[in-house]
């Protein structure tokens, strides 16, 4: 019998949320869905000084956004000190840990002497009895002498680590701490994770971790130790990639289920798949198909798979996005402007590849009037142009029918009529209702303006106040 799937995400508040930790967030997530099991969250605040709510709050901003909760309460390492003290007891009770008394001198030779030798530390207190448990001294792990540690890797496959190579851990500090691996291997276990999958830069603590597992006759979960997230240049992410952090792309106008598609595919694959649902995810994910070579942000890739989802998505959502690019610029969109805002949104959709891009687009539908017009734009407006453009606002007030396919044809009417082509009418108007800002075809930029915009912004260049 197998167990039950317990995947998890264990990350420190460090003040913002790295894309590698979303990316192992999400696998462990897909991971535990597929499976029909859980995910859980553990915040791993043992370094005090950096663990403060407000960073706390921006880790679960970040899971937020993303769309990933934890399926129990989530667990608070710093609060689990006393049980982690109680299994180091227990190590020491079952001689798998020792009491050391070696002071920072001491230690310093022991590691010339392990150097030396070509080994990793062994304290000097390994099989002494005669320490004074009054004395400040740490708790170490009796490492075994040599033997290869062997931990087999979903990712990785066999990893064999010479345990002469890996010191006498200590688990516990002199002032009482437990130190980072102890804890790890005692809330997974606690947690009931059967499938620990982090990035591997982690793979280094496993055989440590694993000893401790077995130390304690606990079954080890399954490892799996995804590469790291790379630049498009092939080296490791820094800043100098651009965003390294969820809040980043947040800003940058992607959507949450767009960076989940895309992160599953940064080291996964499923076939030649890539645009494909959360649900498609949930049940296809595995670890079988994680690469072993690091994967490669490509913001061209990013950009094409989020506007992929602003197409599928709901227009009124997008709207309500879009208002909140604008409140980021200082602009409020007014209640009566968002009807408008809406309507334009199907029209300029397919060419926004990020919400700030369609929040450009959709720039012409809210420009206060009358519109400030661009230079090049005014030039169209010629004395016959207005006189054209008067005659062609009396033709549109006249209209009942106010969609984009009746107007093209009410405008290609209109320049029968006149006896032009619409390289004379279409200019013109275009300068009238968007002063030059850009905007979609002239019939679609009428429909989603509304009658009465459209045509109190033509009124506006034909009677300028101003
Ligand atoms: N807290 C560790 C980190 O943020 C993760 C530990 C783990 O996944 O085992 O890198």
């Amino acid at each position: 019998m197998s167990r039950p799937v317990v995947t998890r995400i264990a990350p420190s508040p460090t003040g913002s949320m790295h894309i590698g930790t979303a990316r192992t967030a999400l696998f462990n997530h897909l991971y535990a869905r597929r499976h029909g099991g859980k995910f859980l969250i553990r915040v791993e605040d043992t370094d005090r000084e950096r663990s403060t709510q407000e960073n706390v709050d921006i880790l679960f901003q970040g899971f937020a956004w993303l769309g990933l909760a934890s399926d129990e309460e989530p667990v608070y390492q710093a609060q689990r000190a006393d049980r982690h003290r109680e299994v180091v007891d227990e190590l020491v009770q079952r001689g798998a840990a020792f009491r050391c008394w070696m002071t920072p001198e001491e230690t310093e030779a022991a590691r010339e002497v392990a150097r030396a030798e070509g080994r990793a530390l062994r304290s000097t207190w390994r099989d002494r009895t005669d320490g004074d448990p009054s004395q400040p001294h740490v708790i170490r792990f009796r490492t075994p002498d040599d033997q290869p540690v062997v931990v087999v890797d979903a990712v990785q496959g066999e990893v064999s680590f010479p345990s002469k190579d890996l010191d006498d851990l200590v688990l516990l500090r002199s002032s009482g701490e437990p130190t980072y691996n102890l804890a790890v291997v005692v809330d997974d276990h606690d947690m009931g994770i059967s499938h620990v999958i982090r990035g591997d830069d982690h793979l280094n603590n496993t055989p440590r971790q694993a000893l401790i597992y077995d130390a304690m006759d606990w079954e080890r979960p399954v490892f799996a130790h995804v590469p790291l997230i790379h630049g498009p240049d092939g080296k490791k992410l820094s800043k100098r990639h651009g965003a390294t952090s969820v809040a980043e792309y947040a800003d940058q106008g992607y959507l949450p289920e767009a960076m989940r598609n895309y992160l599953a595919r940064l080291g996964w694959s499923h076939g030649d798949d890539e645009l494909f649902s959360d649900a498609q995810a949930e049940s296809w994910f595995d670890l079988e198909h994680i690469g072993r070579a690091p994967a490669r942000l490509d913001f061209d890739k990013l950009n094409h798979v989020n506007g992929w989802w602003i197409r599928q998505a709901d227009d009124e959502r997008l709207a309500a996005l879009v208002q909140q690019v604008r409140a980021g610029r200082g602009d409020v969109v007014a209640d009566a402007d968002l009807p408008r805002l809406i309507r334009a949104i199907p029209m300029v959709k397919d060419r926004a590849d990020t919400l700030i891009a369609l929040a450009d687009q959709l720039a012409f539908a809210l420009l206060n009037r009358p519109l400030a017009i661009a230079e090049k734009p005014a030039a169209q407006l010629t004395d016959e142009a207005r006189a054209r453009l008067a005659r062609l606002a009396d033709r549109l007030a006249g209209l009942e029918t106010w969609d984009a396919a009746f107007l093209d044809d009410s405008l290609k009417g209109f320049a029968e009529a006149e006896e032009v082509g619409m390289g004379k009418i279409g200019p013109p108007l275009r300068a009238a209702l968007t002063g030059g800002v850009a905007s979609p075809d002239i019939a679609k930029t009428l429909a989603a303006l509304g009658k009465a915009e459209s045509l109190g912004r033509m009124a506006d260049v034909l009677s300028p106040q101003a």
